[in-house]
């Protein structure tokens, strides 16, 4: 175990980067250069070796890599594979280090080793262009990579081997879910993953809460508001419930502190809630430590031995000096599978990277500190999440517009009972243009939303086209509206809040419809 894997918690930021370098050198130098098709021909093209890189400041010899990078074309159909690291068993079989493996173990053995090396085995997909979400690979090496992570989560939200856990995530093919699902195991921990609303209904999770009694709920923010919520006003009790873990929404200091009431109403004598932020392509999340109320969060506490994490300028791309807000960039240290070399997330955070110690759990590691927010052109090009997918308007437009048998549409967004920290509600209103059956229809619009957009509409409603016009403004406003947003507004006291420091997203997330009971 090399020192930076073994004192990661507790190494200065010059011991930090003078190892991140070394050990990033060596991984260029025996994997990814050798093995990645991609960065074989980017080296080259650019006359870059493994040598060049030998501090992190070289690191920005390196071009970024971003999420269209793995979007197919139409010349380069599978796009993504380019990234994958495939190793050549020739090049392997002349190395040392492969020769005296043999002779200590057996070729069996080797053979094996690289197998549990190098072959993908395990993926989850990136969400955003939902009409193509993107696979990331996993070997058993980074899935060993993942387990680590995950064990860090575990301790630094500080939950323990007697704690019972409920994992909230939907069950799907992305980041947030699986990594709750390997902490549980990992950690050694009692985990019961219910699969979200989706799967159980807000119902169902509420009888899971009253049967296990949890410690510690994991989840997407608004599902779990809308769960214990729920559980308030039923009077249930949940007395145990001493930590609420976040991920894959913003998390502002107002729904902090709903959640930390709501707690209280069920019994909770101390509840902590502590958000995570991570994303896909780094397979990876990193957490917050819990911290005293009505403090500032500490921040997300990195792996040093997992990864890089830059800061740079969002406009020019220049690397920016610690504790300076700017755009979040990841290179990952030792993975295989899929690996992309600084990684431009488009997130940008207010308050950047520090390596003062931990004024809470006085961990020196590498910290990203402030508020998160999703680089502004992420906006411009029309996304916007709704029930935390990432939806594309001009790719909702289109899907709808290519919808069989109906006329005019429109979509509207709401709160569940108007609470503005509750889940988001997708209200489908349509003119139906032939003879077709409402239910069929609304069967095949469900189903269509889905395939295309990740979204489940939470209700289908049919109008006349009067009706319609008068919904869209037809005559009275300049554009007609096809997406209308009725979500009221955060409260005052939450949105003073908004301002400080905690947000999270784990944007691996998706499919979080969360059903309700309307
Ligand atoms: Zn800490």
């Amino acid at each position: 175990m090399s020192v930076l894997q073994d004192q990661w918690q507790s190494l200065p930021e010059k011991a930090v980067r003078r190892l991140q370098a070394e050990q990033l050198g060596h991984y260029l130098r025996t994997v990814v250069l050798p093995f990645s098709a991609n960065y074989r021909k980017v080296f080259q093209d650019l006359g870059l070796t493994a040598d060049s890189i030998r501090t992190l400041d070289d690191l920005q010899k390196i071009p970024f890599a971003t999420k269209s990078d793995l979007l197919s074309t139409p010349e380069q159909p599978q796009r993504f594979k380019d990234f994958i690291v495939i190793p050549d068993p020739k090049v392997l079989a002349r190395r040392p280090s492969t020769i005296m493996k043999g002779l200590l173990h057996g070729r069996a053995a080797v053979k094996e080793s690289f197998e549990s090396e190098f072959r993908p085995i395990f993926m989850t997909f990136t969400t955003g262009r939902s009409a193509e979400p993107t696979p990331v690979l996993y070997t058993q090496r980074d899935i060993d990579r993942l387990t680590t992570a995950c064990v860090r989560v575990i301790e630094i939200c500080g939950a323990g081997r007697e704690d019972r856990l409920l994992n909230l995530f939907p069950f799907s093919p992305h980041l947030a879910f699986w990594l709750t699902h390997y902490a549980g195991i990992a950690g050694g921990v009692m985990m019961l993953s219910s699969g979200g609303g989706k799967v159980m209904g807000t119902d169902g999770n509420l009888r899971l809460v009253g049967k296990i009694k949890p410690d510690v709920i994991i989840g997407i923010p608004t599902f779990i508001y809308h769960l214990l919520h729920q559980a308030v006003e039923e009077g249930m009790r949940c007395e145990n419930l001493r930590r609420i873990v976040l991920g894959g929404e913003k998390v502002s200091d107002g729904l902090r502190q709903k959640l930390i009431d709501l707690g209280r109403e069920l019994g909770s004598r101390q509840m902590d809630v502590v958000a995570t932020y991570g994303f896909t392509e780094a397979k990876m999340a990193w957490p917050e430590c819990p911290f005293p109320h009505g403090k500032s969060s500490g921040g997300y506490h990195l792996y040093p031995d997992l990864g890089i994490l830059e800061i740079v300028d969002p406009k020019t791309g220049e690397t920016l000096p610690p504790e300076t807000p700017g755009e979040i960039v990841f290179t990952p240290i030792d993975a295989r599978g899929t690996v992309l070399l600084r990684y431009r997330t488009g997130d940008c955070t207010d308050g950047g990277i520090t390596y003062a110690p931990c004024p809470h759990c006085g961990r020196t590691v590498p910290r990203l500190v402030g508020d998160i927010s999703r680089r502004s052109e992420v906006k411009e090009m029309h996304l916007d999440k709704i029930k935390g997918t990432l939806v594309d308007f001009n790719e909702l437009e289109h899907v709808l517009d290519e919808a069989p048998h109906i006329g005019s549409w429109q979509v509207e967004l709401r709160k569940v009972k108007d609470d503005p920290l509750e889940m988001d509600e997708i209200i489908l209103h349509v003119q139906k243009t032939n003879g077709v059956g409402e239910d069929q229809l609304k069967r095949e619009l469900r189903e269509r939303c889905f395939r295309y957009l990740e979204i489940h509409p939470n209700r289908i409603e049919f109008h006349t086209s009067d009706e319609m016009r008068h919904l869209q403004g037809v005559g009275t406003l300049l554009k007609e509206q096809k997406l209308v947003d009725h979500r009221p507004k955060m409260p005052e006291v939450a949105k003073n809040g908004v301002n400080g420091r905690h947000s999270a997203h784990v944007e691996a997330l998706s499919g979080n419809g969360a059903k309700t009971s309307v």
